[in-house]
């Protein structure tokens, strides 16, 4: 009976330290979340507005800027973006083009 007392008081302590060890965890992260931004090492999911690490290997080089993303689906979302950017882009030019030819 004594054993199966101290198993339970055991069982209790080790639930009670990893509850805490949880929350001090989560404190943790978010802190270390808004230190890094203001370091620089995270940056901005430009689609979503989520922090990413500058070491996330979700990227898209445009031009000099180089973009990280949360996700491949932000990732393909912000590249479709940018492709309908550019051929809007060069319609206009096409469009201005023409107007100087006339
Ligand atoms: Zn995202």
């Amino acid at each position: 009976m004594l054993k199966f007392v101290i198993i339970i008081g055991a069982a209790f302590l080790l639930y009670r330290m990893f509850a805490n060890d949880q929350k001090k965890k989560k404190d943790t992260k978010v802190k270390e979340q808004v230190k890094s931004a203001s370091r620089g090492e995270m940056v901005q999911d430009p689609v979503c507005g989520a922090y990413v690490s500058v070491d996330s290997d979700i990227r898209v080089r445009e031009g000099d800027k180089v973009h990280r993303f949360c996700s491949f689906e932000c990732r393909d979302k912000y590249i479709k973006r940018l492709d309908q950017g550019h051929s809007a882009q060069t319609e206009s030019q096409t469009a201005s083009a023409q107007k100087e030819n006339a």
